[in-house]
């Protein structure tokens, strides 16, 4: 009998945790595979650890990792994924938007379509703010352009694969992860479902606007070095821009003896560029401090408790 390690990520999740495990043991019941629920507590400040716990005392299948403090989802996804044992691995959020009904379907397509993987997109956005839902397109397609790994609109991180394909993820050591990126990088043959969101059954998202778009910044940072490219394409644009000026002035000297140029002229001008510098050094800067940290060799967690 093939096992499936499913692995939840938990952050403040207390209200979620016991919903979810009881719907994933009424699947697991109906399918005809081992299980191990390994639950990764990410520093919560609730009774999340408590009640996983509590869960693992019932019932021998469940396992946790709980973290020091707050990592972050990536790291709680790379702590699961470097303890599981099974033939297939899963990862599902802990509030049910990733329905654990799809598994038997998902497995399918690995054991008789051949796929490496099976992921999720929501092909709706349904109960999420327009303004949010207009910065992940622009986002999606913005990355998809400047960076040479696939990345897919509305792809959930519910995610079933084989042991090979997870082995090859818990091989990037990367400090800075993506998973979005990192999934797409690692190649595989992929197979996508698509289904309706689902808004999660109790607790709050820990996404607010802010950290959204600072992770897709991470995004691009990490799987693009298109915006290092920026500073050549302003230095070009403003040295024509300074050669269309130089012409004209000496046209206007020469034609009307008007020497041209104002003190605003001139000031405007030195703080556009002033500032196209400051931009081209703000991005070198960041990739500077993305590769300052992966230098550190920093590890991506650091566990606390565990009954692995
Ligand atoms: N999560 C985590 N660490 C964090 C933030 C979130 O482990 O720092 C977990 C969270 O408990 C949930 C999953 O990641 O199981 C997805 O988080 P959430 O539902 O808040 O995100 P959304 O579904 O709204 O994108
Ligand atoms: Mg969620």
């Amino acid at each position: 009998m093939k096992k499936i390690s499913v692995v939840v990520p938990c952050y403040n999740e207390q209200e979620s945790v016991e919903l979810f495990y009881n719907e994933m043991v009424s699947v697991a019941a109906k399918m005809n595979n081992d299980f191990e629920f390994i639950f990764v507590n990410d520093g919560s400040k609730d009774r999340t650890l408590e009640i996983v716990k509590g869960l693992g005392e019932k019932d021998e299948r469940v396992k946790y990792i709980s973290f020091s403090r707050n990592f972050g989802k990536e790291a709680a996804i790379y702590a699961g994924f470097s303890n599981a044992s099974g033939d297939y691995v899963v990862m599902m959020d802990a509030d049910l938007q990733d329905p654990p009904k799809l598994l038997p379907e998902m497995l399918d397509a690995i054991e008789k379509e051949g796929y490496d993987s099976v992921a999720t997109r929501r092909v709706t956005r349904k109960g999420e703010p327009p303004i949010r839902s207009f910065f992940a397109r622009m986002f999606y397609k913005l990355i998809n352009k400047i960076s040479d790994v696939d990345i897919v609109d509305g792809a959930r991180d519910y995610r079933l694969m084989t042991a090979k394909m997870k082995d090859a993820i818990v091989n990037m050591p990367e400090y800075n992860r993506f998973s979005k990126g990192i999934f797409g990088w690692v190649g595989f043959n992929t197979k996508w479902l698509e289904y309706e969101n689902i808004e999660r059954v109790a607790g709050e998202t820990k996404w607010n606007f802010w950290k959204l778009f600072l992770y897709s910044i991470e995004g691009i940072i990490a799987y693009s070095t298109a915006p290092l490219a920026l500073a050549y394409i302003f230095g070009f644009l403003s040295c024509l821009g300074a050669l269309g000026l130089f012409i004209f002035s000496l046209v206007r000297t020469f034609a009307f003896g008007d020497p041209f140029g104002s003190a605003a002229t001139l000031a405007s001008a030195c703080f556009f560029v002033g500032g196209v510098q400051l931009i081209c050094m703000g991005i070198l800067g960041h990739y500077l401090s993305k590769t300052y940290l992966e230098t550190k060799k920093r590890p991506v967690y650091i566990v606390k408790d565990t009954n692995i």
